[in-house]
């Protein structure tokens, strides 16, 4: 899959995707990417990408000019059109099933942002416009770099035998349950007895027991698009139901010892 990214800090991107499981799926193939510098379709000699807003307000935006004749020329290139996505917290929200949906796309071409955004005009160019989340960035790389990240790692072959992005929170519509690893008993605080039995249908159905456990607890508002029989669907909500709710800080790794069988 080809990833190529648009914006003026073309430098940005290397550090992270050059390393782990980024650097390894470029060298597999797995992963194609190129960052293009902005500025390299700017005609004056200060390279100008940005401009005061019209009606006045702080800040600088972003030119429309160099994003359109950017955007048409790399699109131009290659044998199939690029998805466009561009970057803004008036987006829709980023989630694991967007990041599905983009793996399977042969090519993204991903318009980062800058200053305090675009000229609105800008985004007619854009398949779709994406947010991480209610939170202002300063550029969109960072929001670039989560997106193929999120995405890489669901092409075949990119995380490896040894790791597997099937059980993982939000794949099933809930969050992932208790993971435990050596010692068995660390300061007293133990591992759920039945994670020890090699009864390996007894784990499976503390699991899923535990995910949703977790997820009516930390995340309720998954709890309703969520595929769950009826019965775990009483089990989510009485606990929602409970009164004093405990927050993920309050109930992390030991208190969710109780939970399941
Ligand atoms: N003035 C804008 C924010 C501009 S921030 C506003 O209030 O909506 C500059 C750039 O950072 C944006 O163009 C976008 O590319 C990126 N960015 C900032 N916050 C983001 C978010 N929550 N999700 C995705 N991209 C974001």
């Amino acid at each position: 899959m080809r990833f190529e990214t648009l914006s003026v800090f073309p430098e940005v991107f290397a550090p992270y995707l050059d390393a782990s499981i980024m650097g390894r799926a470029q060298r597999k193939g797995i992963l194609d990417f190129e960052a293009y510098d902005l500025r390299d379709w700017t005609h004056d000699r200060h390279r100008t990408v940005d401009d005061a807003p019209f009606g006045g307000g702080q800040g600088m935006l972003m030119k429309p000019a160099p994003i359109f004749e950017a955007v048409r020329d790399i699109a131009s290139r290659g044998d199939v059109p690029p998805h466009v996505v561009f970057f803004s917290p008036c987006g829709h929200p980023y989630d694991e099933a967007c990041a599905q949906e983009l793996s399977h796309m042969d090519r993204v071409l991903l318009v980062c942002g800058r200053y305090e955004g675009m000229d609105e005009r800008a985004y007619a160019l854009a398949d779709e416009v994406i947010s991480l989340g209610d939170y202002v960035l300063t550029g969109g790389e960072l929001a670039a770099l989560v997106v193929i990240d999120s995405v890489v790692r669901l092409l075949p072959g990119a995380l490896g035998d040894e790791m597997s992005a099937r059980d993982e929170s939000f794949t099933a519509g809930l969050l992932e349950y208790s993971q435990y690893t050596r010692p068995a008993d660390f300061e007293g605080m133990t591992v759920p007895e039945v994670l020890l039995s090699g009864d390996h249908a007894a784990v499976d159905r503390w699991r899923r027991v535990d995910a949703i456990e977790r997820t009516a607890r930390w995340r309720p508002d998954l709890i309703a698009s969520a595929d769950l029989s009826p019965q775990e669907r009483s089990l989510a909500a009485d606990i929602m139901a409970e009164s004093s709710r405990p927050t993920r800080a309050a109930s992390g790794v030991a208190g969710t010892q109780g939970g399941g069988e």
